[in-house]
């Protein structure tokens, strides 16, 4: 499965809920980057800026990515691509990768939310340090301040959920990945849902998509 969408429309949430119940798993190209420059690694070096900055990180570095994680053995029976592909680039070069692979995409989902909700939501998120759990400090807190309810882990704010930075990212949804919807709407199973209902409505709608799959 693929999820398209802007940033902080529900892509990660979804494709976590998504892996706990069915167990393929999640490949997300933003907390494999996040892992990388928080190791110090070359590709984390080289993301580093254009992520502090909103800005998409090079095609040839996150294809490189894909490539690498869909080679595990955890992906033989399904994974979900959440944050990739996001430009034309990178839709291309995921066709010939599965295609190498004789693999084929099933669905791809397109969560669609306005940009002040967005900012609403991505501005008051804080995510877990060990298992990625996010939250809202507006309208979906932890029960203690700053602890996951789930594993205790410490809550941070992501340095590019700052306003000025969604902004950007936003827009750089809007410029570069947006037409990705158009793409896939003409290239097999597409569905757009609103991103704005509640999480659980959310899933299952995607739990009833995953059945017809
Ligand atoms: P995300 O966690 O998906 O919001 O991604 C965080 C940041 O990582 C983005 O703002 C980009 O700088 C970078 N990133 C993640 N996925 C991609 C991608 N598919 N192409 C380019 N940059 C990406």
């Amino acid at each position: 499965m693929i999820f398209l969408g802007p940033p902080g429309a529900g892509k990660g949430t979804q494709a976590r809920m998504v892996t706990e119940k069915y167990g393929f798993p999640q490949i997300s190209t933003g907390d494999i980057l996040r892992a990388a420059v928080k190791n110090g690694t070359e590709f984390g070096l080289k993301a580093k800026a254009a992520m502090d900055a909103g800005k998409l990180v090079s095609d040839d570095i996150v294809v490189g990515i894909v490539v690498e994680r869909l080679a595990n053995p955890d992906c033989g029976r399904g994974f979900i691509l959440d944050g990739f592909p996001r430009t034309g680039g990178q839709a291309e070069s995921l066709r010939q990768i599965l295609e190498r692979l004789k693999k084929k995409i099933d669905v791809v989902v397109d969560f669609a939310v306005g940009e002040d909700e967005l900012i609403k939501r991505l501005t008051g998120r804080r995510t877990c340090k060990k298992c990625g759990m996010t939250y809202n400090i507006a309208f979906a807190p932890p029960a203690k301040e700053g602890i996951c309810d789930k594993c205790g882990g410490e809550l941070f704010r992501r340095d590019d959920d700052s306003e000025e930075t969604v902004r950007a990212r936003f827009k750089v949804y809007k410029d570069q990945s947006q037409e990705l919807g158009k793409y896939y709407s003409v290239a097999g199973r597409y569905v757009r849902l609103d991103g704005v209902a509640g999480v659980d409505e959310i899933f299952g709608r995607i739990k009833e998509i995953v059945g017809e799959a």
